[in-house]
């Protein structure tokens, strides 16, 4: 079976990249999530092994000890990281993987296996992402703030990513992420099998 690949998809807090990815997946039944493991608490409506494995900062570090990473970060005061064993098994199963994460783990994976596609989502303007970031409810104003400063650093590197997506209906970013998924598959080293006659 052809293995499958793996997506990254980053972009500032607020961009709405869940619902994206959500309404994504809820389409496709051929693609992986990749759930992270993070430090930060739980959200109200977060489930855990769902929306991440919620770990203690002991248990991450155990998890980094026994090289469980493909890659960690340190993102406003948490750690975040995706677990290796899952991402490689979805793979050999056939299966597109989609991680979800910041640019210091994109950048670490980049490193690590270059044939990852990497996708930039951003918002369609600051004003509206700012606006996403307090209608969210959940951080505090100085969390917020901090968010709002790494999205600047982070909109910095987007021009280093392979596609950018710009967030400005749930509907018209999932149809641009499928049609990069869809020409990603069309490339002529994916098919070599037809190419060479075998
Ligand atoms: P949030 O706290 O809003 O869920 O996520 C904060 C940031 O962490 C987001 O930019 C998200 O993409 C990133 N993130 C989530 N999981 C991972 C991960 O496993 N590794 C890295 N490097 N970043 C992650």
């Amino acid at each position: 079976m052809k293995k499958g690949k793996t997506f990254i998809v980053s972009g500032p807090s607020g961009v709405g990249k869940s619902t994206v990815l959500q309404a994504l997946l809820s389409k496709r039944d051929d693609l992986y999530f990749s759930v992270s493991a993070t430090t930060r608490p739980a959200r109200e409506g977060e489930t855990d092994g769902v929306h991440y494995h919620f770990l203690d900062v002991e248990t991450f570090q155990q998890w980094i000890a026994e090289d469980q990473f493909l890659e960690y970060a340190e993102y406003v005061g948490n750690f975040y990281g995706t677990p290796k064993r899952f991402v490689d098994e979805a793979m050999e199963r056939g299966k597109d993987v989609i991680l979800d994460i910041e640019i210091q783990g994109a950048i670490q994976i980049a490193a690590k296996r270059p044939e990852t596609i990497r996708i930039f989502i951003a918002p369609p303007s600051w004003a509206e992402l700012e606006r996403r970031l307090s209608s969210r409810g959940t951080d505090s104003q100085e969390k917020i703030q901090k968010r709002l400063v790494r999205a600047k650093v982070e909109f910095q590197t987007a021009h280093t990513y392979d596609y950018f997506v710009i967030n400005d209906s749930v509907e018209n970013a999932v149809r641009e992420l499928e049609a990069i998924m869809t020409a990603e598959h069309c490339r002529p080293q994916e098919r070599m099998e037809i190419i060479s006659g075998k």
